[in-house]
């Protein structure tokens, strides 16, 4: 294969430069991390299924008519994407309450939230991604008022197609995380969904039993993130051959 330029390495993604101007490969590692990469592993396969997870969901976005980065997957680790710049930001939808809300708030994990909350988080690690209010926001310029409204209109509407394709195979989608990316059209800019969407970037509960099928299984010790990640692809049906799907044995 051609030698490609590598644009930037992240934690669980490497980003090569396109074939064409304006388009990026996005390729998926089995890095795993948590608490801000002071708890890291590799897992064998986890690449696979974040490429082929994430291309579904954002391929259900796009026949839904909301605007993402993909453009096709080019193999099972690689996928074409649209250039774009990154909003500076962590955008968190919560359904229930779980996570660093549940700590921070004392709200019992699990608790159904009145409405989704949606947060904003700087990104920047070595800061850990610190909690921010639409003022930081707006003093420091990371984005305009009209882009929030727009990442905001963005944020709910991803929630609600997930929460939808989720309860649709019997998984509660208690929160997730988004990028979004600006992206330039003649003398107009555009938001987009960006980077991924994936049980890395979800929280992802069993409607019947509670079982974890998220990154959480990493993060608490809770089994093998494979097998969650697999039974996650299994039930949507995006099950990539020879993936072995969970083993009954797994429990939270
Ligand atoms: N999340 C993420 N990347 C981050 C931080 C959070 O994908 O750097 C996701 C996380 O998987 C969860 C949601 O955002 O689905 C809310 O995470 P939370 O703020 O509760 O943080 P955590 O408990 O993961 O530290």
């Amino acid at each position: 294969m051609a030698r490609r330029k590598k644009i930037y390495e992240g934690k669980a993604k490497t980003l090569f430069e396109g074939p064409e101007p304006g388009t990026i490969v996005q390729y998926f590692k089995d890095d795993a991390t948590a608490f801000n990469a002071e708890k890291r592993d590799v897992i064998e396969g986890k690449g696979v299924l974040n490429n082929m997870l994430s291309e579904y969901f954002m391929n259900g976005l796009t026949q839904i008519g909301v605007p993402n980065h993909f453009i096709r997957r080019l193999n099972m680790r690689e996928q074409l994407v649209k250039a774009c710049e990154i909003v500076p930001l962590e955008v968190i939808v919560r359904n229930f309450a779980a996570g660093s809300m549940a700590k921070r708030l004392g709200i019992e994990e699990g608790t159904a939230l009145p409405r989704p909350i949606v947060e904003y988080c700087f990104k920047d690690d070595a800061l850990g991604d610190p909690l921010v209010t639409e003022e930081h926001i707006a003093a420091f310029g990371w984005a305009s008022q009209q882009d929030m409204d727009d990442i905001l209109s963005l944020a709910l509407r991803v929630n609600d197609f997930l929460s939808g394709v989720m309860f649709g195979v019997g998984i509660k989608l208690v929160d997730f995380k988004i990028e979004i990316g600006r992206v330039y059209e003649g003398d107009y800019q555009r938001l987009i969904v960006a980077d991924e969407i994936s049980p890395d970037s979800c929280r992802l509960w069993d409607i019947e039993t509670g079982q974890k099928l998220d990154k959480d299984v990493f993060r608490r010790d809770l089994g093998s993130l494979t097998d969650a990640y697999s039974e996650v692809a299994r039930r949507l049906g995006v099950m990539p051959k020879g993936a072995t799907p969970m083993k009954p044995t797994l429990i939270n």
